[in-house]
């Protein structure tokens, strides 16, 4: 299939008016290399938010509540315990410590707070603590409240929604074929489980994964179709920012035309998701971060990451304005 501007176009106006793009469509777009192709496809996509998102842009906090130490061996991950990685450990924070954060996190700005915890599943007591610390939260802010904390059974998952968790994040990662390729300690399926169950009882799902691992671009199309066949509701991309110590470490970066088109075509493959350019923006982006926003994307992660800084909050704010996002 030879990809055109006409053709691009075309299937802008196809998943307006309620269709959607196949697989091999979608692969033929990473296929692009032409400047006004690319430059359509930005346009495309963004008429796409245009008519199928909310303009309000999706502002996520985060705090990294258990650092480290973690028994799983992905590959990019600087928490991952099989890599002697200089990152901070610590096990579960006071309550107090991540309540303070959280009412931090609403004094800039954010809409959502996330509690995060590495490792793959949490202790009986440490799970109570973070219910604790999500009650108080609830009590203290308007925050809406997100977990990711690792693989949850059912009734992990009745008492995170009795209490008011509106969101959990669980990733993908990447596609199922080159998932071995990043981790051997879990599956693709154990995940896949993991964010299937969390649909069944009625959770949002944040689920998404890391792109610039060394994936092909069947890998990244059949990740954002496994997340459509999933329903999530909101899908950050990450982008590999390889950190020392790491198998991934001195991995060579995507360019940025790279990461602006795997936007682009997450938008028209996933049209009315939140997709938040997350993890690794700044570094990859730089300047670029803007046209991201413009580019499809419509959602970032504010004030750091789980072990890297972020933007100041004001550079992001103007951002998101200048994209012509509300927030
Ligand atoms: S990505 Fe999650 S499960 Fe994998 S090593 Fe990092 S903290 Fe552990």
């Amino acid at each position: 299939m030879i990809m055109n501007v006409k053709k691009i176009k075309a299937f802008g106006e196809r998943i307006i008016q309620g269709g959607s793009i196949t697989e091999g469509e979608a692969l033929h777009l990473f296929s692009i290399e032409q400047n006004d192709e690319l430059n359509s496809l930005i346009d495309t996509a963004h008429e796409v938010f245009l008519k199928k998102c909310s303009k309000r842009a999706d502002l996520c906090s985060l705090i990294n509540a258990k650092s480290g130490r973690c028994r799983e061996d992905c590959s990019f991950c600087a928490q991952s315990g099989h890599y002697n990685v200089e990152v901070a450990e610590y096990p579960l924070l006071d309550v107090k410590k991540i309540v303070y954060q959280a009412i931090e996190a609403q004094a800039i700005g954010a809409h959502r707070f996330c509690i995060v915890t590495s490792g793959g599943r949490l202790s009986v007591e440490d799970f109570e603590k973070v219910l604790t610390a999500f009650k108080e939260i609830k009590k203290k802010t308007n925050l809406s409240l997100d977990g990711s904390l690792g693989v949850v059974g059912d009734s992990e998952i009745q008492k995170l929604k009795e209490i008011g968790v509106v969101r959990y994040n669980h990733n993908l990662e990447t596609s199922e074929a080159f998932f071995p390729r990043i981790c051997t300690t879990h599956t693709f399926r154990d995940r896949y489980e993991t964010v299937s169950r969390l649909k069944r009882h009625g959770l949002e799902v944040c689920c998404g994964g890391v792109i610039g691992l060394g994936e092909g671009w069947e890998d990244r199309v059949s990740l954002a179709f496994s997340l459509k066949k999933l329903g999530v509701d909101c899908v950050p991309i990450n982008i590999l920012n390889p950190r020392p110590g790491t198998p991934l470490a001195g991995h060579e970066k995507l360019s940025v035309e790279e990461i602006i088109k795997t936007i682009s075509i997450f938008r028209l493959i996933l049209p009315t998701v939140v997709i938040k350019i997350a993890g690794g923006r700044e570094v990859n982006l730089g300047d670029a971060q803007g046209l991201a926003l413009r580019a499809g994307a419509n959602g970032i992660i504010v004030g750091g990451y789980l072990t890297t800084a972020g933007n100041p909050v004001e550079k992001d704010l103007e951002l998101i304005k200048a994209a012509g996002l509300e927030v």
